[in-house]
């Protein structure tokens, strides 16, 4: 099976060397031509356009920073509807909100194109080592066909509902990712001023009622250490915030917790600190109170 992939960055170029490793012949393009040379020394083969991916993969898979890019890649010259043909289908596994989803997939069903939303969990370690939870949107018979390729890339796959409810429920699950990382931040500083070790915080919320992902994920390996260049970036992790704050305006939801957590990732964007981890957040407090809380 002849499958495509258009984005090979961070996240992209993992799940293609996984494609790749489960001997799936795999066609390549991204806007960085360093980004394709490397997947082509893998085995990839080298396109020129999005349009030449469509044109030459029956599955195409896209890893793109935000819908604007994917709606562009979508519907561009040369992008893949351009080169798209009918019985194709293409699978968008970038994090979009669920109203530009559907938009795409009105559009590749003009063409008897079958588009599904995918977007994952489980970061840059779970692209590299093939765990991702994939999340999926679309029809039940496209997705049994789908599930084999999915399965190179992932270990938890579901397919959630219709075209778009893959998008909604990763936006319900970063805005708890988002909003309860923040929390964590402020009450670990909160606690530093109050006079409590860091250690001794992080020892007693595991086992309590206050214990989180935010907890056990970030703070022994990122905030302790005092190392945030690598994991889940500020950037990505503000656009998602956006998509539920967008989503939410769309459905008329409040969601004032939220409005308030991506404002605290603006001020760590404003401090420079958008390509590092979310973790980082901790250091908008840490600037403005003068101390560390370091293990
Ligand atoms: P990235 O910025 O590292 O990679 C995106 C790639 O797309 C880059 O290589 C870029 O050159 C390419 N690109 C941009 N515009 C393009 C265009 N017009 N045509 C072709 N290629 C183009 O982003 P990433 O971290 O790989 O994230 C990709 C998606 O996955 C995002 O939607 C992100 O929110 C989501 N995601 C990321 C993580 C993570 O930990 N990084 C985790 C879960 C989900």
């Amino acid at each position: 099976m002849q499958v495509g992939i258009v984005g090979l960055g961070a996240m992209g170029k993992h799940m293609s060397a996984n494609l790749l490793k489960n001997g799936y012949t795999l066609h390549v393009y991204d806007v960085v031509p360093e980004a394709i040379e490397e997947i082509v020394r893998l085995g990839g083969l080298r396109c020129s356009s999005p349009k030449e991916i469509a044109q030459k993969a029956d599955i195409v898979i896209t890893m793109l920073p935000n819908a604007q890019i994917v709606e562009s890649v979508m519907t561009g010259d040369n992008g893949l509807l351009a080169g798209g043909r009918e019985g194709q289908i293409f699978i968008d596994m970038s994090s979009v909100a669920p109203h530009s989803t559907k938009k795409m997939a009105g559009l590749a069903d003009k063409k008897g194109i079958k588009y599904m939303d995918a977007p994952v969990s489980g970061g840059v370690t779970g692209a590299e080592a093939g765990t991702l939870t994939i999340m999926v949107g679309g029809d039940e018979e496209i997705f049994k066909k789908v599930k084999p390729i999915l399965e190179s890339l992932g270990k938890n796959i579901r397919l959630i509902g219709e075209v778009g409810s893959g998008d909604a429920v990763k936006i319900v699950n970063n805005l708890l990712l988002g909003s309860s990382m923040a929390a964590l931040a402020e009450a670990l500083v909160l606690g530093l001023k109050a006079g409590l070790k860091p250690e001794t915080m992080y020892e007693v919320i595991k086992s309590s009622s206050g214990r989180s992902y935010a907890l056990e994920a970030k703070v022994p390996d990122f905030i302790f250490k005092g190392e945030f260049k690598k994991g889940f970036p500020i950037d990505l992790q503000y656009k998602d915030l956006e998509l539920a704050v967008e989503t939410a305006k769309n459905l008329g939801v409040p969601l004032p917790m939220t409005n308030n957590a991506q404002q605290i990732y603006e001020l760590a964007r404003v401090k420079g600190l958008g390509r590092e981890d979310i973790s980082a957040v901790i250091k908008v407090w840490e600037d403005m109170l003068g101390v560390q809380v370091r293990g």
